[in-house]
Order: structure tokens, then sequence, then C-alpha cells
């Protein structure tokens, strides 16, 4: 067992513990490293005998219907066992848009329907202290100095429901490239139009990893009950797996994300969020980072940080601001209350984020989720954070942000056929009720069934 440490400007630094041994950082001859005890979907899970232990929501009968159904019906229902085991992503000829197959994924707690999440006691809860044998080993560990070993603040362990396959390696992979790739990003390559003229069917074996981070040993709801140091030391676990992920040979795209509330995705309640390492690029990614390429080509510019320029001088929909972040919604949010945060300085990824620039980045997020828990109680909501993926645009291009939005509207039929999302509320009327609410905290909730939202 290795031990590190995250730096901190404002506070000790904590103790960062690697129990996986292939954690350590800059190995760039890494493939995806293969997680003891983890199986696709095999992991007896709970490892108790008891299921009751538990609660409901995590009996072992459906851990038990998850392995069963390993090559049946969950797993995309081409009914071929030998693609069931392995998540894959087809391509659909028409639209040239992925779908990902993700064999177990179905058989998560909670996660099918419409319904309220249960509310879990720190008894029944399989992230709270204490019950730590009821997720994989970590991938990382965060502990503050000189605390007894069980006791941790931040948790990282592989999911064990996963979107992307972690049991096979990823393609033997050249070394990292600080500047983007000539020609297309791997993932077109893959998925070439040229290839779906002859393949109406493409289709390819989608591997990297899928982590769940526990973001306390408490069981609290919500990144605003820890203080902005605890948090901070969250975002540093975000850094440290983006940085480790992208060291993986054949990862090609690695997000971190927040879901909050059965409306965001969310299957359990005790505050976490996720990183999703692919092999492959997603188009809508590899179109930003042409973008932004394509303007500084022509601007000599950096798109993200002309536009921030441009939202600070008008000023109607800045939400919040720090020494060097901004908070703000969208010129053309796409949705109600969405706000984009993003470095004032030009910076290209938010792995490389010091810990004192995260823990100021923390602070400002709970600021903002703050101003929409005390707007929508309760707010379901997602967050992600966009950094350059390592062939995607160039480092003085590409910008890094994150994108905060609570859920409030539903994606609908013209949403579905367009592609145009229909937003309610400008974002300019959006940014004065969050700083009002920055400014006076008081509680009022708005319900999420009012006019202002109804189709
Ligand atoms: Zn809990
Ligand atoms: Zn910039």
């Amino acid at each position: 067992m290795s031990a590190s440490h995250f730096p901190t400007a404002r506070q000790p630094k904590a103790a960062v513990s690697r129990a996986h041994p292939s954690s350590e950082p800059s190995r760039p001859e890494r493939a995806i490293p293969p997680t003891p005890g983890i199986a696709l979907v095999g992991l007896p899970f709970p490892p108790s005998t008891d299921p009751s232990a538990l609660g409901p929501a995590l009996s072992l009968g459906d851990a038990k219907a998850s392995r069963d159904s390993d090559g049946g019906t969950d797993t995309g229902g081409d009914g071929h066992p030998e693609v069931a085991r392995v998540s894959q992503t087809r391509r659909d000829a028409l639209t040239g848009r992925w779908a990902i197959f993700a064999p177990g994924r179905n058989s998560r707690p909670a996660e099918i329907g419409d319904s309220a999440l249960p509310r879990q006691a720190g008894h029944s809860c399989p992230f709270c202290g204490g019950h730590e044998q009821y997720t994989p080993a970590p991938s990382l560990v965060v502990r503050e100095p000189n605390v007894p070993r069980e006791q941790w603040s931040v948790r990282v362990v592989p999911n064990l429901y996963p979107a992307v396959s972690q049991d096979h390696p990823v393609s033997e992979a050249g070394p990292l490239l600080d500047e983007p790739a000539e020609g297309v990003a791997p993932s077109e390559a893959i998925f070439s139009d040229e290839e779906a003229d002859h393949n109406l069917f493409q289709v390819t074996e989608l591997h990297g990893g899928h982590e769940v981070v526990i973001e306390t040993p408490n069981h609290l709801e919500s990144l605003t009950d820890l203080s902005q140091q605890h948090a901070g030391r969250v975002f540093q676990a975000y850094a440290a797996r983006m940085r480790y992920w992208y060291d993986v040979p054949g990862v090609e795209y690695v997000v971190t994300f927040k879901n909050v509330g059965a409306a965001a995705g969310a299957s359990l309640r005790h505050t976490h969020s996720q990183v999703i390492a692919t092999s492959l690029l997603p188009p809508s990614v590899s179109e930003i980072g042409q973008r932004v390429e394509n303007h500084f080509r022509r601007c000599a510019d950096c798109l993200l940080c002309a536009t921030l320029l441009g939202e600070l001088e008008d000023g109607r929909r800045v939400v919040l601001e720090s020494k060097r972040f901004v908070a703000y919604c969208p010129f053309a949010s796409r949705m109600p209350y969405l706000v984009r945060i993003a470095p004032r300085h030009h910076s290209d990824r938010f792995e490389t984020s010091s810990a004192a620039d995260l823990e100021e980045l923390a602070g400002l997020v709970q600021g903002v989720l703050h101003s929409l828990e005390a707007t929508f109680a309760p707010c379901a909501y997602n967050y992600t954070i966009h950094t350059r993926p390592r062939n995607v645009a160039s480092p003085a291009s590409f910008h890094w942000w994150m994108e905060l939005f609570p859920r409030l509207t539903k994606v609908a039929g013209f949403e579905w056929s367009s592609d145009c999302f229909i937003n309610p509320v400008p974002p300019e009327l959006a940014a004065t009720h969050l700083r009002r609410e920055q400014r006076g905290r008081t509680k009022r909730t708005v319900s999420r069934k009012s006019a202002e939202f109804s189709d």
C-alpha cells in the first residue's frame, strides 16, 4: 500500500492511500487494470449472508437476478450471450448516434421507474462508513492526517453496475498525446461514414471504467451538507481519478458527473458522484473540440475565454463569482436554471487544477447548489465536468467547464425529434432568481408542477 498526499493551501494535507496497486500516477504503459474480485455483474452482493441487512432496495435477490441475467433478456435483448457480458456500442446508421448496451446495468437498485428514491437509514446504506464490505475494493481512499485507518473522508470504488466493461483490457495504444492527433478522432475512425456505407450495423465493444465517488462516510444527501474543505477533497478525488484514467492507454474520454434525485438518474440518496472512462470518444465531444479549434484558428482566441468575458461584461446572467471561477446561466441555456462554471483564466484540463483551486471551486458549486436547493425543494439535478480529452482540440483552444442543471422539465417529443430544447425560463431571469437566493438564502419552494413548467 502506497501513500501520497493531496497538497492543500488552507488545511493540513490529506493522506491518500491507493488500495489498488495500479493507481500510481504517470505509468503510460498501463492498460485497464483487472479489479480484484470484480466480475462484470458477477460480484456477490452483498457479501453478507443476510440479505435483509441491506434493506429491500438492495436485496440478495436483486444480485441473483443480475447474475442470472447474464446473456439473458437484461442484456439488451439481442439474445447473443457472447456479447452480453461486455458493454458494447452500436451506431445508428441514420442518425450517426450511439447507444450503449451495458449488461447488468438494468439490475441497479431503485433505478427503473419514475418513483422517488427509497429513503435509507444509515444502517441499510452500502455507502455509509462501516459498510465497506458491501462495495468493491477501493481504487482511491482519501483520509485526513493522523486519523485511524478505518476513518476515511472520500472513497472511490468500481461501480457494481458498470455502464462500461472493465473486464477486458482496452486496445494497445501508443504514448499519450499532448497535441490532437492528425485526422479524425479514434472514435470517428471506428464509426466512420465510409464504413457505414458498407456496414449499416456497426458495433464495437466498449471498455474503460465506471467508478463511484462516495463523498462522505456519513449518511448525508447533499454536497451542501459537507464543509467546503471536505467538498474540496471530493473534487480532488475527481481530479485524481480523471488523471488516472487518462493515463490508461486506449481511454479516449473521461467524464465526472453527479446525479441527485430519481429524476436525475440517481439510485441511492447517500451523496455520491461517478466517473466513467470509455475507449470511444462521444461525437458531441469531438464536435465541440472541432468547434473550439476552428474558432482558435480563425480568431487566435479561446472560445470560452471570449464568451466568459462577454458574460462578465453583460453581467445579467452571472450568478456567482469567486477569485478564480465564475458561475453563470449561459446566453443560450437549453434547460431552465442551467448553470455553467468555468475558471476565469484559461485552463484546458480540470484534473490539473491545484488543491486550492478545487476547494475554491467546490465552495462555488456549493453556493450554486444552496440557491437551487432553496428555490426547488426537493431539487433533482445533475452536474458534469467537461475536461479536454487528450485527442481533442489543442490545449490553447479547449477550456474546461462544469455544467449544473436542475431537472425541472421533461425531454419531450419536439426535443427528441429536433434536438432543439424548449426552455421556459430565460437565463437572465434564472440568474436573477439564483442571485437573490444567494443574498437571502431564504427558503422558498417553487412547485415543479406550476404553470411555468407545464407543457
Ligand atoms: Zn449512507
Ligand atoms: Zn480559455
